[in-house]
Order: structure tokens, then sequence, then C-alpha cells
């Protein structure tokens, strides 16, 4: 038998949904992917399990007393991968030399250095860490541009997109006669919730969708709409088209994962049922495909796709990202700064579901239009972002 040498690879947020759904992709072929490092944050008891089942060769926590924790118990386990730690450690693991492949899925704006050490060494990136690309895209698009690397989306939307487009597309609608993109949406938990329910609804509400099993802060993002246009503005970068050539379209089912339209009035889409392990398998093999354990999709138990146009007052976020987008220069960054800070006092409940889009507004209003042309403009446009929005969630907090 011809064996292949082995694709090494580095999941950056390992103990997270997509890393974990990433670690069971990768466990169905095992002739095919060594784990050169797993990396999360804090979590070292899901580390210390990945680690005993897959031996990488590192695990990186970022946080300190974590790390020693899982090093004592690795040591006394007799296992032979090596902690570090610190986010230094992070960017180190994601550039090695003797890396091919590079799954970006930490969430927010902390993936950006790891992942664009990865995309400036030329690595396959599998991107998940759509946030990286809200925050950098034009700086990130252009990393890749120069150095080789490859871009997989892993976003089950950009994955759909990136299987309509035509195989050499290079980032040019008009040569490939691409007319829109079309990006589902499944319209989350509220997508029905009178309005004024809304203004009381709590974070276990709003992280309980209704067809995926995501982290806490997607989730968030769902239940707003933010996560859609987080996902505009990612498809903007990716696939180099304008913002008024991309559409959403509210699809309950989940089923129609995106969509391109073309010049001659064809629309191509990718279909499936909503298990990330689907995108994940689809960019762990391309150009191959590979199996996931993913069910076959049962159109008779579906029976009906149904489609609706956004509710952009319901869903203000949505309206705030098409905005920050035509804007153009640092307000992305600012838009997902003030998402970030905002999700996370909703889910700690120092903030009411309603009023994160309030802090977005205010908070692009206060910073104004900042140019980003390098990356120390994007890191200090979401440093000021966040003190701002903190302020307007402290004002906010007891409305
Ligand atoms: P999650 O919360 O389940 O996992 C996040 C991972 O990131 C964890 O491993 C955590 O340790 C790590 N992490 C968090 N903060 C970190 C920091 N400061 N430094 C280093 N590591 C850190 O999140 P998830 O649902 O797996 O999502 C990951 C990314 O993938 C997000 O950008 C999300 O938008 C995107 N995504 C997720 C899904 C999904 O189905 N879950 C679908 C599409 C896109
Ligand atoms: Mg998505």
């Amino acid at each position: 038998m011809n064996r292949l040498p082995l694709q090494q690879i580095v999941v950056l947020g390992a103990t997270g949904s997509i890393g974990t759904s990433t670690l069971d992709v990768i466990a169905r072929h095992p002739e095919r992917f060594g784990l050169f490092a797993l990396t999360a944050q804090v979590r070292h008891e899901r580390m210390y399990e990945h680690c005993l089942r897959f031996a990488p060769r590192y695990a990186v926590l970022v946080d300190p007393a974590a790390a020693d924790e899982l090093r004592r118990r690795l040591g006394n386990a007799g296992s032979d991968t090596e902690v570090l730690c610190g986010a230094e450690a992070l960017v180190e693991v994601a550039s090695h030399p003797e890396v091919d492949t590079v799954m970006a899925a930490i969430v927010g704006a902390a993936g950006l250095l790891p992942t664009l050490a990865a995309v400036n060494a030329g690595k396959r990136i599998l991107l998940a860490n759509k946030e990286a690309l809200v925050l950098a895209g034009g700086l990130f698009m252009q990393a890749a541009r120069a150095s080789g690397a490859q871009l997989l989306p892993i976003d089950s939307e950009h994955n759909a997109v990136f299987q309509s487009l035509p195989a050499n597309y290079a980032g040019d609608p008009e040569a490939s006669g691409v007319k829109r993109i079309m990006l589902t949406a499944s319209g989350g938990p509220f997508r029905e919730t009178p309005v004024d329910v809304l203004e009381t609804v709590t974070p276990e509400q709003a992280c309980a969708h209704p067809n995926w099993v995501m982290g806490r802060k997607i989730s968030v993002d769902s239940a707003s709409m933010m996560n859609k246009g987080l996902e505009l503005i990612e498809a903007h970068w990716l696939f180099g088209v304008p913002a008024e050539r991309i559409d959403v379209v509210v699809h309950p089912q989940s089923v129609i994962h995106s969509m391109v339209e073309y010049v001659d009035g064809s629309v191509l889409a990718q279909l499936g049922n909503p298990d990330m392990r689907t995108p994940i398998a689809h960019a762990l093999g391309y150009p191959e495909r590979l199996a996931a354990g993913v069910q076959s999709l049962d159109l008779f138990a579906i029976a009906r796709l149904t489609f609706e146009r956004p509710d952009f007052i319901r869903f203000p976020c949505l309206a705030l990202a098409y905005a920050a987008l035509r804007e153009g220069g640092a307000a992305a960054a600012v838009l997902n700064a003030a998402n970030e800070e905002a999700v996370g006092a909703f889910l700690s409940e120092r903030l009411g579901f309603r009023r994160i889009a309030d802090v977005i507004e205010a908070t692009l209003e206060r910073v104004g239009y900042l140019p980003v042309d390098t990356l120390d403009a994007v890191m200090d446009a979401d440093r000021r972002a966040r003190e701002l929005a903190r302020a307007e969630i402290t004002t906010r907090q007891n409305r």
C-alpha cells in the first residue's frame, strides 16, 4: 500500500466545539494525520483527555497554572507530550516548520496573532476563527497572498460558498460570472420571539440554538444575528465580493448552508445536515473527500425548506455589520471588539440582550472613522473600542 507522509496538524482551540469535532474527524483517519500540537486557554481536564488519546508532540495552555497542572498529570501518566504555556507558544507551534496545516478554532480576537503567524508561515489554514478576518481582513488576505498560505473556510456558510464557486476561483467575482452570494441563516432561537420578550431573555435561552451545538459566544452571536453580520464581513474578505452583492436569507431548517448565483441565472448550493464535521472533513481532505461520520441527509424527513427575509428591526446587529463593512477602515474591528465585550457582559448577566446592539452602535459612533493599514493600528482600534464599550456597558448595566 502507498503510504503518504502524515499531514502534521495544529489544532488551535482544541478544547472547544470546533476543536473537538476536528479531533473526531482526525480520529477516523489515523493514516493521514499526525497531531503536532493541541492548544487551549485553560481547560486542562479536557486537554488531558485529548493528550492521552491523541498523543500530540506539544500541548499549549495559555494559563500558566493550568499548564502546570496538565504537565504534572501527563507526567504521572507517562505521556511524551511536552506542555508549553503562554500566548507566545501559540504563535510558536502555529508557525513551526514541521507543521503543514493549522485549524484556527480559537474564539474571538485572541485567535488573530497565532492564526496570522500560521498565514505568514505559508501554512494551509482551516479557518473557523471568523473574528480574525473581521478584525483584520485586509491585512490577513494580503499576508496570505504574500506567503502563499491556502485558506479553507470552516464556517459552514463559507465552506458552502467555497464548494459552490469554481475550483479556480481567484477572488474576482466578475471574472467568474458570480452575481451574488446568498448566506443562509437559521434565524437562531429568537427568530419568532416577540421583541418585548427579548428584553428579558437569559444567557441559557440565547445559547439554546435550534440546529447547532456551539460555544457560548457564537451561540449568543447567532441569537442576535451578529453571527451573520460577522459572516457577511468574513465572506467579503474571503471571496472579494462587496456588501451589496452579499444577501442574507433566513432558512430555519439549516439544510442549505449557502448559495452562489451566477450571471446566467444558475444558483449553486451546498446542502447537508447541520454538523460541523462536514466542512471540517472537506477542508482536512481537500481536494479529496473524507468520511466524516455525518448522517445522510433525509430529505423526506425534512420535507420542506423555507426562506424568509431577515428582520433588521428585530436584529439590529445585522444592520450594524452591513454599515461597518460599507464604512471600511477600523469599523469592522470596532464592531467586533464592542460585540465581544457586550456578549461577555450579557453572558455574565451584566447587560440585557437588547443592549448588546446599543453598546456596539454607541461604540462605533464614539470611535468614528479610523484608517487601519498596519497590524498595530488594528490592535489599537481593538483596544480603544473595548475601553469605550466597557464604559457603555457600565452606563447601561442597570437599565
Ligand atoms: P468554543 O468556545 O467552544 O471554543 C473556543 C476555543 O478557543 C477553546 O478551545 C478555548 O480554550 C480557546 N480559547 C478561548 N479564548 C482563548 C484565548 N484567549 N487564547 C487562546 N485560546 C483561547 O468556541 P467554538 O464554538 O468552537 O468556536 C471557535 C471559533 O469557530 C469561533 O470563532 C466561532 O465563531 C467559529 N465557528 C464555530 C462554529 C461552531 O459550530 N461551534 C461554527 C462556525 C464557526
Ligand atoms: Mg456559520
